[in-house]
């Protein structure tokens, strides 16, 4: 993993959005710009999914639940003919629904089924393999301790394949009123998108309490999302203010304003947009860190560095702790229906 400090050339039309005020600060004004920051492979394979169902099927195509939690997104395919929906039983028989990034039980896989639906799964195979692991422990008679946030899209696909054998577990200050039918067989497996430090907190009060608990066959925190929080960490490390480009029920977004002020921040935002951005937040603030959850794209990350280049903070600085090459082919059943000339998002998405 490298950990570099570039300079990068001034924003397109500083001063253009010309919203901000350039005030005085003490201090040369500076972004610090983390890298990597935005679209993670998961992501970005969900998102291409919906577009080549458009433009496959024609509109509308319905998908269950936000496809990546980004109003941004969300209103962009909205406005190609996406028709977003919380369940299937709102969808007409025999349409087309995508099943979001985040994953579903297999009691949503059925009720698609029952109604004749033609799923299309955009799960992020990154949240499937959480899943088979919580099947697998389940066939081998494991309480499966599942540390995540109650209510969150994909805890709820992951519980669903085992409901009688997880736990779920919101956090280290959930662990004191865990019971356990057998003490001796138990294994954690975790929400993809949580901040690494917590869970570990967690698993560490788990363990005392539990000393024959099981960890995951490997991180169930995905690369993405640890990759986002490393980054963020030294920023914040140098930085008096941090802007999360994010939206408000993006898990890895709002963990990176939590870690963004735990490692050093003085304060940090998440906002939508650019416009959401307050003069008062850059009283006073020489270097301003800037990052993106796993579900945004860069254009609005580029608004924001534009905005702030009208306030004066032309000078903008990546703080790179990582390389991000992966990515994901489609989903079979898209792949399946891509035919004659060979698409080569058929065979992996875009990588920002
Ligand atoms: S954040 Fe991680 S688990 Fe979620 S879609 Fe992206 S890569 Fe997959």
């Amino acid at each position: 993993m490298s950990d570099t400090t570039i300079s990068l050339p001034i924003p397109r039309m500083p001063g253009v959005r010309g919203r901000l005020q350039d005030n005085p600060v003490l201090g040369h004004k500076r972004v610090l710009l983390a890298a990597p920051r935005g679209y993670c492979a998961g992501v970005d394979r969900a998102v291409v999914a919906v577009e080549k169902a458009l433009e496959l099927y024609g509109a509308p195509v319905y998908v269950r639940k936000q496809i990546v939690h980004n109003v941004h997104v969300v209103s962009e395919l909205e406005r190609q003919g996406a028709i977003f929906v919380d369940e299937v039983d709102e969808v007409p028989p025999g349409a087309h629904v995508v099943f979001s990034a985040h994953g579903v039980s297999p009691a949503v896989v059925n009720a698609a089924a029952d109604r004749g639906l033609l799923a299309i799964d955009a799960t992020c195979p990154l949240v499937t393999k959480v899943h088979r692991e919580a099947v697998r422990f389940a066939r081998d008679d494991f309480e499966i301790l599942l540390i995540g946030h109650a209510g969150h899209e994909e805890v709820e696909g992951t519980a669903g394949e085992a409901p009688e054998h997880v736990t779920l577990v919101n956090g280290p200050d959930d662990v004191d009123s865990i019971v356990v039918k057998d003490p001796e067989k138990v294994v954690w497996l975790s929400q993809t998108t949580l901040s690494v430090d917590e869970t570990m907190e967690t698993v560490r009060r788990l363990r005392e309490r539990f000393p024959h608990l099981q960890d995951p066959p490997s991180d169930d925190i995905c690369y993405a999302t640890q990759n986002r929080q490393v980054a963020i960490k030294k920023v914040a490390e140098q930085a008096d203010l941090v802007i999360v480009v994010g939206s408000a029920n993006s898990s890895n977004s709002v963990r990176l304003v939590e870690v963004a002020l735990e490692y050093g921040a003085s304060a940090a935002y998440r906002v939508d947009y650019a416009s959401e951005i307050k003069q008062e937040w850059l009283d006073g603030v020489a270097s301003v860190g800037v990052t993106s959850g796993a579900s945004v794209p860069e254009v609005l990350v580029q608004e924001v560095l534009d905005d702030l280049a009208g306030a004066g903070y032309r000078d903008v600085q990546q703080v790179k702790t990582a390389e991000e090459d992966l990515m994901f082919s489609l989903p079979k059943e898209l792949r399946k229906d891509i035919t004659g000339k060979q698409d080569a998002r058929a065979l992996g998405g875009r990588v920002h």
